[in-house]
């Protein structure tokens, strides 16, 4: 009996958070103890990333990192730091999401402080929701660390204003790939939320912007709604397109975009105003070549 009890020491702590809801620290133990940290990188430029995303990253034993995190805030990560690409590229999963979760899980169980690095905001199509559940579930200490998302991103290195007070007073976040792929959004409910003053901003809508185009269109959307599609938002190899909803696909279509791309429809486009993002970089600005 006591035997047992001793045994089952190191699994208290796990068993009374899944049972009850709160953490037991153990004294002396909670800076060793495992624990994972889901954190935001940014669109891109590396300078978005946020003070505490930096200060983790300096801690962490181990960071996992997708796709969509930019090479140059690789490159600025301690060198002793194990860094393990998890992304996907071109639709090629290197591992599953479920796979995923369970390194996360393992590796915080092995007392490591892991980071998990994501594009952007770690709650915007990121499936950090699955992430966490899996922590959870495995009674591991893990905390959010929000990001720049992609679509703040473009605002500020296009002047495009998101919202505008005299054309649109919301703004939805859509994404073009649902879990079945096979299913589409509401566009009859796009186009009405359009008409009421709502820009709409697709991820994952490089692909389908053929689509997009023809669908909002086929729903009353005016052939002369303002669209913008951007590519590699707030990286040196940033390239922009503006055009109707009528022109845009060919528009893109003539510059061969790789992505990843966000596609703006409203307003707020030919709000545009004209901001020198190459202010923003400092080593760029001094040498004046930063080519937006
Ligand atoms: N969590 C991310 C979104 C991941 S979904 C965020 O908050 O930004 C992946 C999609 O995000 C891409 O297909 C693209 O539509 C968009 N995206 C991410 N980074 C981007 C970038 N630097 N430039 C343009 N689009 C980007």
């Amino acid at each position: 009996m006591r035997l047992s009890l001793f045994k089952s020491l190191p699994f208290l702590p796990q068993a009374i958070h899944r049972r009850w809801g709160f953490r037991m620290l153990l004294p002396g133990k909670s800076q060793q103890s495992g624990r994972v940290y889901l954190v935001g990188a940014g669109p891109g430029d590396a300078e978005l990333l946020t003070l505490k995303a930096w200060r983790l990253l300096q801690q962490a034993d181990l960071v996992l990192y997708d796709d969509l995190v930019s090479d140059e805030l690789l490159a600025m990560l301690p060198a002793k730091l194990d860094k393990r690409y998890v992304g996907k590229r071109c639709g090629v999963h290197s591992l599953s999401q479920q796979q995923i979760c369970r390194l996360l899980v393992t590796e915080a169980q092995a007392g490591k402080c892991v980071v998990r690095l994501k594009g952007g905001d770690p709650a915007v199509f990121a499936r950090s929701a699955e992430e966490c559940a899996a922590l959870e579930n495995a009674g591991i200490a893990f905390a959010i660390v929000p990001g720049i998302t992609a679509a703040s991103g473009l605002s500020a290195w296009c002047g495009i204003p998101l919202t505008h007070r005299d054309c649109a007073q919301s703004v939805r976040f859509i994404t073009a790939r649902m879990k079945c792929p096979q299913s589409e959004p509401n566009w009859a409910n796009l186009v009405l939320g359009s008409k009421e003053g709502e820009t709409l901003v697709f991820y994952m809508g490089l692909n389908r912007l053929d689509l997009i185009c023809q669908r909002l269109a086929g729903h009353g959307m005016a052939a002369d709604m303002p669209v913008a599609v951007v590519e590699n938002v707030s990286q040196l190899n940033q390239q922009r397109v503006t055009g109707q909803l009528e022109d845009i696909a060919a528009k893109v279509a003539a510059r061969q975009f790789q992505g990843p791309a966000l596609i703006v429809v409203g307003k707020v486009v030919s709000h545009r105003v004209k901001v020198s993002p190459a202010l923003l970089d400092q080593a760029a600005a001094l040498s004046g070549n930063r080519g937006y």
